[in-house]
């Protein structure tokens, strides 16, 4: 099968054509690869590991004090095995795609179970960890083991799209055959050199909108550069508008300043997170919906400005609304809710919703003039 004028999607790689761009791109990592980032220093594989994840969908300059403050925190596989969820989470709390700190903290308990806190050298084993994939496995076995393994991450997709024009559309075929090249392009030696100078040269050389090839050690022989269509490759997955969704948080501010949230279920987009309660349907009433529910008296109520949250597959419009309550009775009472201080640092981690609205909260002031109801059950809610 080929891709439209591109390059056979089954086709070997002539063994002059493999030399020629390991030994480039080795002879360029030289001299410009990165190497002042913290993953770089002290390369282990659960630094590996840990970066790797950070830095699916996010850039590294972002991830940098993330990465950071998780290292000091969690300095190794045990300490982060030991750790609550809600810890992790809090740490990971900005980065986005949740569901990355899940399965790190799992694999890390699974890992201390299974392997005594160290990490497999084996591709299968490494695969049978969650949120573990072929790439991140890879990266673990190629940059902290020195053993021939592959990446593709989306900087090196790039790449190996330009230099050996695949116009393939995304898809099982042109995955497969990225595949075959990466694995066929990886040396023997100098394996950590190889792929860190591969990912080095997506990023800051072979750019999705820009690619400077004048400065790419790769530009004689690569294909889309010669057609001087570098630009469109890889050609992009085809766009759907997503939809948008909309919602209402209702804030429940108590006498003492303190707000209501809820842990949201682990499968959505804020999985594990803690987010203001959901509130009734579009045109409902906010404070008999709280009433009734919460078992509170409504004080006052008062809108907060609308957020738009944007997620890969939907969009979400929300509505805030600040409820001045008394609780009448336990609001709070499981593992599920929990009454946040906004004042002081979270002790959890924040859903965007709760982190965009705190600041027009705080605002706001603390006061509340309403009178304590005698059924008020301070003893059995949970403080932070
Ligand atoms: S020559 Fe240009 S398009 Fe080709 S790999 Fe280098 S930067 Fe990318």
């Amino acid at each position: 099968m080929a891709g439209a004028s591109g390059e056979a999607l089954s086709a070997p790689v002539p063994a002059a054509r493999r030399r020629a761009f390991v030994h480039r791109l080795l002879r360029w990592g030289h001299v410009h690869g990165r190497r002042d980032f913290p993953w770089q220093q002290r390369r282990t594989p659960y630094r590996v590991w840990v970066s790797e994840v950070m830095l699916q969908q996010t850039r590294a300059v972002v991830v940098v004090p993330y990465f950071q403050r998780f290292m000091r925190r969690f300095p190794g596989v045990i300490a982060l095995a030991r750790a609550s969820e809600d810890e992790v989470l809090r740490l990971w709390t900005g980065l986005g795609y949740y569901g990355r700190a899940r399965n790190l903290h799992r694999s890390a308990r699974l890992l201390r179970e299974r392997h005594g806190g160290r990490f497999p050298r084996r591709l299968e084993e490494l695969l049978r960890l969650p949120g573990i994939g072929r790439s991140t496995a890879g990266a673990v076995l190629g940059l902290a083991y020195n053993l021939p393994a592959t990446i593709l991450d989306g900087n090196v997709r790039r790449v190996l799209c330009r230099y050996f024009l695949l116009r393939a559309p995304p898809g099982a075929a042109l995955e497969r055959r990225l595949w075959e090249l990466a694995e066929a392009l990886v040396p023997e030696r100098d394996v950590v050199l190889y792929t860190q100078t591969l990912m080095d040269l997506g990023a800051t050389v072979c750019t999705p909108t820009s690619p400077d090839c004048a400065r790419c050690p790769l530009k004689e022989l690569c294909l889309a550069r010669r057609r001087g269509c570098q630009r469109e490759l890889p050609l992009p997955r085809p766009r759907h508008a997503p939809p948008t969704r909309r919602t209402i948080f209702l804030v429940l501010r108590d006498q003492d300043g303190r707000l209501l949230l809820e842990r949201c279920p682990p499968s959505g987009v804020w999985g594990g997170l803690w987010c203001f309660p959901k509130g009734p349907p579009e045109g409902g009433d906010a404070a008999a919906w709280c009433s009734a529910r919460f078992h509170c008296k409504v004080v006052d109520t008062h809108p907060l400005p609308e957020q738009r949250h944007t997620f890969s597959h939907y969009r979400l419009h929300a509505e805030l609304c600040l409820l001045r309550v008394v609780p009448h009775a336990v609001v709070a009472a499981d593992s599920g809710s929990l009454w946040l201080r906004p004042e002081l640092p979270p002790p959890v981690g924040l859903a965007a919703a709760v982190r965009r609205a705190l600041p027009a909260i705080l605002k706001r002031g603390t006061a509340c003039a309403a009178p304590l109801s005698s059924g008020f059950a301070r003893a059995k809610t949970r403080t932070t």
